[in-house]
């Protein structure tokens, strides 16, 4: 049975996460109020809603400072791009005009969507490219010839 000053799990309407409280305020067996633990924010009791597990979370400070590989792999454009960029980071950055001529594998700068990479061509004057947020058909030269 709960008493204050005892450590429970609540939701807090704040942090809006099933975390630890600390028990503020008893009424009989009902637990009354609680002190979120992550927010200091005293509140009434809610009982967990199952928004996550604080025991299974990693702390938001160890979260942030981690490099993606250690997390699952995602096959979004944001992963996908930083590995086109990684594998042709040697290539010069090329800034894009509807007249750049491009091969496979070029990096592109592009005044809209950023940085990029030539992923192929699609006519003679489009070229697919991938940037952080989506990968785009732009018009361009054509492929190199030389
Ligand atoms: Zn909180």
């Amino acid at each position: 049975m709960a008493r204050v000053a005892e450590e429970v799990l609540s939701y807090c309407s704040s942090c809006r996460l099933d975390l630890r409280a600390t028990v503020v305020a008893m009424k009989g067996d009902q637990i009354i109020k609680v002190q979120c633990k992550t927010c200091r924010g005293e509140r009434l009791y809610k009982a967990p809603k199952g928004v996550t597990d604080p025991s299974k979370a990693p702390p938001p400070k160890t979260r942030a400072g981690r490099t993606a590989s250690g997390e699952k792999a995602d096959h979004s454009v944001g992963t996908e791009w930083r590995n086109a960029m990684n594998s042709h980071r040697s290539r010069p950055l090329q800034t894009y005009s509807a007249k750049l001529q491009v091969s496979i594998g070029d990096r592109i700068a592009h005044p809209t969507f950023g940085e990029g990479v030539v992923l192929k061509h699609i006519h003679p004057n489009k070229a697919e490219i991938i940037f952080e947020m989506d990968i785009k058909t732009l018009i361009c030269g054509g492929p190199k010839t030389g």
